[in-house]
């Protein structure tokens, strides 16, 4: 594997060297072969777990990176990679860069008194959630591997322990820019943001502070698409602080994440969310606000005089809504099929929604159903027979295809994800994982196994989420 080393000359004090602490007995417990090939890593299968546990040491040391948070609202400026080594970066055959960061691998300058660790079924978790978001077309982190450590780990149960291989095309979060921010590095700040335009957004040719300001241009536009992608297929993060939003656009952290099972736009799953403020519906005004929060961050970029780059920066903030008013009701189109444009179909996209609430249908079931009922007769659920009269009467014969890539026949079901963390803590593997893996990574039209896997419980009421 051929790293070459990240982030060390951005700013003092933000990539600190530090090493992945050895584990008592590393076991490879998933590897996703098809990344391996995309990234030519060719490490032997029986040196896996020791590389992807962080037993075995590379050739160029480890980093931590610093960052702050607005955790649910509240600032710390003090993060950081608590339990994550970032081994460097590796090229694709694409010729993109890619970081590999191991998870769990050891407590860290930046642990505030944690331990360092990751509890198998978080790791588990990560893994197959960014694999079907990956197939499902969203923008993620993805995993390379799980090694089970060996360890316990001292949860609440105790745990078994697991190390995880993320990779991103970056770690820069709006946090990493707040941290530099807040200690007033000017010079870290242009370091990074340079950094970030390189890796995600070279399009940008801009000098001085209209660079910046095109930065935070491109960074709002990709947090709309992500958002969207997210709410087509029903995706609720859980944790939206600024420390878990990438500037790249990609999804990361999934540690209370859950799929939306029936429609309600004030869903929430996780257990600390008390006041729904990452609810379904409520995820485009939090990924807004972030992007204000990163917009802070680039002040001293814009221009010398606070106000005047406030300014500056407030047509974009608020070309948010705009942008992503426009992105949903084109989002909407497609998974409806509607052809051209018709000044009702706000009406009938909100009198539809109105009716999955009401009648506490399934999301991805009920979109699925439509899409199919195209082709087939007898599929529209009855409560919806009276509104699809007039939904039929705007869609056409290219309608199918368009709503096929737009709905999703299977998603990474809560309870499903439930029943593998489950079978790994207690017979360390899991026979569902593997026909599970193989479904989603073709969920737009994949047949087989579909009704066990498509089916949810009852009802996902009641249903709760814990931070890893
Ligand atoms: P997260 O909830 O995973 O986004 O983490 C929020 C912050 O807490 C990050 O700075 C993490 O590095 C840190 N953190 C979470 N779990 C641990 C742990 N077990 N040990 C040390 N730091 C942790
Ligand atoms: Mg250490
Ligand atoms: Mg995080």
């Amino acid at each position: 594997m051929k790293l070459v080393p990240r982030y060390t000359d951005i700013a003092k004090n933000f990539a600190i060297e530090d090493f992945p602490a050895s584990v008592a007995s590393p076991q490879l417990l998933l590897w996703n072969e098809s990344l391996a090939k995309e990234f030519n890593i060719n490490v032997a299968a029986d040196l896996r777990a020791s590389t992807f546990s962080g037993n075995e040491k590379q050739a160029i040391p480890a980093v931590a990176l610093g960052y702050s948070g607005h955790q649910f609202g509240h600032f710390s400026p003090r993060l950081g990679d608590g339990r994550a080594h970032l081994l460097g970066a590796i090229n694709d055959d694409k010729n993109q860069l890619w970081d590999i960061q191991l998870k769990g691998s050891g407590a860290t300058p930046y642990s505030r008194g944690g331990d360092g660790r990751c509890a198998l079924g978080p790791a588990i978790r990560e893994y197959v959630m960014s694999e079907a978001m990956h197939a499902l077309g969203v923008k993620t982190t993805r995993c390379l591997a799980v090694v089970g450590s060996g360890e316990t780990v001292y949860r609440n149960p105790p745990q078994a322990g697991a190390i995880v291989t993320r990779v991103a095309t970056s770690h820069i979060r709006v946090g990493s820019f707040q941290y530099l921010a807040t200690q007033g590095d000017v010079e870290g700040l242009k370091n990074l943001a340079d950094l970030a335009i390189e890796r995600h957004y070279p399009e940008i040719t801009d000098t001085g502070s209209q660079r910046y300001l095109a930065f935070l241009g491109a960074v709002i536009k990709n947090q709309v698409k992500l958002i969207v992608s997210w709410m087509r297929v029903g995706f609720i993060h859980g944790v939206m602080n600024t420390d878990n939003t990438l500037v790249s656009g990609e999804t990361i952290d999934y540690g209370p994440c859950a799929m939306m099972n029936s429609f309600d736009f004030d869903t929430v799953f996780s257990s600390i969310d008390k006041q729904g403020r990452y609810a379904f519906g409520n995820q485009p005004n939090m990924a807004n606000w972030n992007c204000a929060r990163l917009a802070e961050s680039l002040i001293p970029l814009i221009h010398d005089d606070d106000e005047q780059a406030v300014s500056l920066m407030t047509p974009h903030i608020n070309s948010f809504a705009e942008q992503f008013n426009t992105e949903f009701t084109a989002m909407w189109a497609k998974k409806l099929g509607l052809v051209g444009i018709d000044e009702n179909d706000t009406k009938l996209v909100a009198e539809l929604l109105t009716l999955l609430k009401v009648h506490e249908l399934d999301y991805t079931n009920t979109f699925d159903a439509l899409t199919e009922s195209l082709k087939q007769e007898a599929l529209i659920p009855e409560a919806l027979a009276q509104w699809a009269c007039k939904w039929q009467s705007r869609v056409d014969g290219n309608s199918y295809t368009v709503m096929r890539k737009a709905n999703p026949r299977v998603i990474p079901r809560n309870h499903i994800i439930e029943s593998i963390i489950t079978d790994y803590s207690e017979m360390g593997s899991s026979a569902l994982l593997s026909d599970f893996l193989k479904v989603l990574s073709n969920p737009y039209n994949e047949v087989n196994k579909l009704v066990d896997f498509q089916t949810p419980p009852k009802s996902d009421h009641g249903y709760r989420t814990f931070c890893g």
